[in-house]
């Protein structure tokens, strides 16, 4: 049996527990990593956004990784590394279908909603094919002289004390165990060290309640094609609406759309559980057929299309939302995807994850032997929770206005609004900051006010226009210290240009 000693083992080398190997490994711990599986292989969340861009880019100057800075912009991107899976996110899209019914499109694009991310091509958001990502990541991470443990099973995770954690594994068909002082799990939704510990999920805080079908595919038509033979204005969109997150919302369930420069476009449907309970006596192909069905424009878009090879079916998720009520404590911290997830509605995975590596990182930095790490640790788990609540209320609200889409719209502008908000206060010289700004109780009670309002509204009858407008009114109102780049403007028709602060 071979024993290897180290400072820190993260556990999970997708993007994130990568990047947390590769910084630490910078300021000078010790570190391996530990995948049970091999790179390059399948994984979700895939949307990047300007939160993420930002984070990114400012964790690659400051613990000097070069290499990795290109990927912080689409135009960058292409230059240096052409081959790592990508496509261009010039925004969010949202488009409202209604069931039984070819898609609409109306004048004063009363279905549609585009939120610019980007002015240019060059300067855009990016759709990361995490199989190529992933692996860059790794490999890099490897580069920097992280001991990388691919294809690396956990038999037993002995906590035996604190600072004293023994890992044993399988390598590559042989006994190993790592010893280490910290460990950090980036498994996702593995979650191997809340189980270990025994932590207990607390899922129960979270009002979304969704589960997914998703797989990749090739052959997707285009949306922007079949919107202009529908008759829609695509003239007046501020940006080309298949290069984005595209939404396409349904009554009780949306379709993510992501589109990558290879022919390969992710595509996943999000059902309300609540309302569509998983049925296992409906095979997922099935499921997914009588979804599509009813929305003759979304099927129309798969008429040619076909699964691509990785990863080659359907994937059927029992619900998403989960969450563990302990995450952090003296020797061990989970990321963000390790300790909760909600939905990915507007795409806030990604962003969410490196503003989770940044405070950790630093916290394992500058107080690696300081008595002040096991409060700092404590305050990095709370905020975790924060984010992860702010997360549920915006996402909850969104999915109550379902069928209503000019309530959606007013719902989904409290994202933008915080958003937008932490973006202008990074730029401003904030660092560290909660996703969101989750951690700044004024912004989360205006949104909590604004969420509710939407709430109680969607709770009742369907609402009148009159009543819309009401609400729009009141929203707008109340997020007014934070709506800094004119959300919910009724004069904009929904064609938000100008949200981008300049990186
Ligand atoms: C359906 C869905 C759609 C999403 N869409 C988006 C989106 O559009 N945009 C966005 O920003 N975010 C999205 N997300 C969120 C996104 O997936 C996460 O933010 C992101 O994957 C987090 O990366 P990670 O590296 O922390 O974890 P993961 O990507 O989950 O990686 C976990 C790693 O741990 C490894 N692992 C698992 N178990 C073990 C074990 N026992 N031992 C060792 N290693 C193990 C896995 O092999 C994997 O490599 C989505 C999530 C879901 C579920």
């Amino acid at each position: 049996m071979s024993k290897r000693e180290f400072d820190v083992v993260v556990l999970g080398s997708g993007f994130a527990g990568s990047l947390t190997a590769m910084i630490l490994q910078r300021v000078g711990r010790r570190v391996a990593l530990v995948d049970k599986t091999r790179h390059p292989r399948f994984a979700i969340g895939e949307s990047s956004t300007p939160i993420a861009n930002l984070v990114f880019r400012d964790l690659a100057k400051r613990y000097d990784l070069p290499r990795l800075l290109p990927l912080a912009k689409y135009g960058s991107w292409q230059e240096a590394y052409p081959h790592i899976g990508c496509g261009l996110k010039r925004g969010f899209s949202y488009f409202g279908h209604k069931s039984g019914q070819v898609f609409t499109p109306s004048l004063t694009h009363a279905n549609e909603l585009l939120v610019a991310a980007s002015s240019h091509d060059r300067d855009s958001d990016t759709q990361w094919l995490r199989a190529d990502v992933d692996q860059f990541f790794c490999s890099e991470a490897a580069s920097l002289g992280v001991a990388v443990h691919e294809d690396c099973a956990i038999r037993e995770l002995r906590h035996s004390g604190i600072g004293d954690w023994s890992i044993d594994c399988r390598h590559e068909g042989r006994p190993l165990t790592l010893r280490t002082s910290f460990v950090i799990d980036a498994t996702g939704e593995a979650g191997v060290v809340p189980r270990t510990l025994g932590v207990a999920s607390c899922v129960e805080r979270c009002r979304t309640h969704s589960r997914a079908i998703f797989s990749h595919f090739r052959g997707v038509g285009s949306w922007h094609d079949s919107l202009n033979s529908l008759g829609g204005k695509t003239q007046d969109h501020p940006f080309h609406c298949d290069n984005a997150a595209q939404h396409h919302i349904l009554d009780g369930a949306w379709l993510w759309m992501l589109r990558f420069n290879n022919g390969l476009t992710s595509a996943g449907l999000v059902v309300d559980e609540t309302q569509y309970p998983l049925d296992p006596s409906v095979d997922v192909s099935t499921e997914w057929n009588q979804w599509l069905a009813r929305y003759p424009s979304v099927a129309a878009m798969f008429a040619e299309a076909e699964l691509a090879e990785t990863p080659g079916k359907l994937i059927r998720t029992p619900r998403l939302q989960r969450r563990w009520s302990k995450l952090a404590g003296e020797d061990w911290a989970l990321l963000p995807h390790a300790a909760g997830f909600v939905d990915p509605l507007h795409s806030g995975g990604i962003a969410h994850s490196l503003c989770g590596v940044e405070r950790l990182v630093q916290i394992l930095d500058r107080q690696w032997q300081a008595n002040t790490r096991a409060e700092a640790l404590h305050a990095y788990g709370v905020t975790i929770e924060r984010e992860l609540d702010l997360i549920d209320e915006l996402v909850a609200s969104c999915f109550a206005t379902f069928g209503q889409f000019d309530l959606l719209v007013v719902a989904t502008m409290l994202y933008f609004a915080a958003a937008t908000t932490y973006e202008r206060v990074r730029c401003e010289g904030g660092s560290s900051l909660a996703f969101l700004c989750a951690d700044r109780t004024e912004i989360r009670n205006l949104l909590q006010t604004a969420c509710t309002a939407i709430s109680q509204q969607t709770a009742a009858a369907s609402a009148s226009q009159d009543r819309i407008e009401q609400i729009r009114r009141h929203v707008a109102s109340l997020i007014a210290p934070i709506n800094h780049v004119g959300l919910l403007d009724a004069t904009l028709a929904n064609m938000y240009r100008h949200t981008v602060v300049p990186m």
